[in-house]
């Protein structure tokens, strides 16, 4: 199946948070990886995103896009470091 990579998060993402979340560290709760999220690999866009890993394959983040909420789960995060500008 086909993916592209995390950077397509991008957009649905800036709905949600004001930075750009793509330069975001995260890990893999599944094997512990480290990385940005513009690395993961994401399949959709329906019914929604899903970012899986690229190192383990299992689902990072998902994103489901409805008309008036956005949901956002990630659960297969263990944490998100994300650079704040000072
Ligand atoms: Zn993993």
């Amino acid at each position: 199946m086909d993916y592209q990579d995390g950077n397509a998060l991008a957009g649905p993402l800036s709905e949600i948070f004001s930075l750009d979340v793509t330069v975001a560290q995260g890990k893999c709760a599944a094997c512990g990886l480290r990385g940005p999220l513009a690395q993961l690999h994401v399949y959709g866009p329906d019914p929604g995103l899903v970012a899986r890993c690229p190192s383990c394959e299992e689902v990072v983040l998902t994103l489901v896009r409805g008309p008036n909420d956005a949901w956002l789960d990630l659960r297969g995060s263990v944490s998100l470091r994300i650079p704040i500008a000072e």
